[in-house]
């Protein structure tokens, strides 16, 4: 199988708090033992993210990033250091605290993703505080969805609502143990009609043996500036390529092959980074 080519923007999905003001009952970090760090000494991770070689784009997330005690000052020395910034939020910050991050990423706008928890948020009043961002943002704005199989059956419907307003939302299948939950057949048709996970049409895509620019070109690193090659390496603690902060990065000098049987990364199969043409399903073993 041939490389995709060279991503000319790579991305960094920066983890940079595990602070949430929320508490949702399918939260992949809800048995993490302290919800309430966050990355200190912000100035050094700001210099090493501008530092690495290229273009980049840094994807904030948390936790809830705004949650971080310097979120708005972290995002102002990214941009200062030339580097797009997007963020995944549960979108609870203020109307002001949103306006900022409008504001202050409109020279080189990214996304916006924003998580409708139905836990605490009203769909009708969470798409119309989305809306109005999204009217004084420079960048893209969509909303997701966990698709827990409680809800499967409203999505076409929330989907339609957040259509009103010229909002995509799109769904993220529900993990358990880090794995996607046994959807029926017909559950899985129902997800792949909603657009698959973020719209990428796949459910669960086993990509092993795909070359992949991840490593390269897309990075995680968390709060305390460990790197890894992507989400499954990092669940797994391996494919660690260094920590940000002492400045001895290891990154792979061009895509290598996936050894994972299931990526749940949609960054690099959005960018081009993987060919997820005719993937098969990761369940189809389990
Ligand atoms: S908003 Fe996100 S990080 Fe916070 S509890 Fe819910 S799923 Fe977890
Ligand atoms: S799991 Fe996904 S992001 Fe990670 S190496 Fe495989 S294809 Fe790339």
């Amino acid at each position: 199988m041939t490389a995709p080519r060279y991503p000319l923007e790579g991305v960094v999905s920066w983890n940079m708090n595990t602070t949430c003001n929320y508490r949702c009952s399918y939260c992949t970090q809800r048995f993490v033992d302290d919800r309430k760090q966050w990355a200190r000494d912000l100035p050094r991770f700001v210099a090493a993210l501008a530092a690495l070689p290229g273009d980049w784009e840094v994807k904030l997330s948390g936790g809830e990033p705004f949650r971080h005690p310097d979120f708005l000052g972290a995002v102002e020395g990214l941009v200062a250091g030339g580097l797009r910034v997007s963020v995944v939020t549960n979108l609870s910050a203020s109307d002001e605290a949103l306006a900022a991050f409008a504001a202050i990423t409109a020279p080189r706008p990214g996304v916006l993703s924003a998580s409708l928890h139905l836990e605490y948020a009203e769909p009708r009043a969470f798409r119309d505080k989305l809306a109005a961002f999204r009217d004084r943002h420079a960048g893209s704005t969509h909303a997701t969805c966990v698709a827990t199989r409680e809800l499967l059956p409203r999505l076409p419907a929330l989907k339609a609502l957040f259509a009103e307003a010229g909002l995509d939302l799109r769904v993220q299948p529900e993990k358990q143990d880090r794995e996607v939950v046994a959807y029926s057949p017909a559950e899985r048709t129902a997800l792949v009609a909603l657009g698959g996970h973020n719209g990428t049409g796949q459910v669960d895509p086993d990509l092993s043996g795909r070359p992949c620019w991840a490593g390269a070109r897309y990075l995680i690193v968390d709060h305390r500036g460990e790197v890894y090659r992507c989400y499954p390496a990092r669940r797994r603690r391996q494919e660690r390529l260094g920590n940000l902060l002492d400045g001895a990065l290891d990154l792979r000098p061009g895509p290598t092959p996936c050894p994972y049987a299931y990526c749940n990364c949609t960054v690099p199969q959005q960018r081009g980074m993987v060919d997820i043409a005719g993937a098969p399903s990761a369940s189809r073993d389990r």
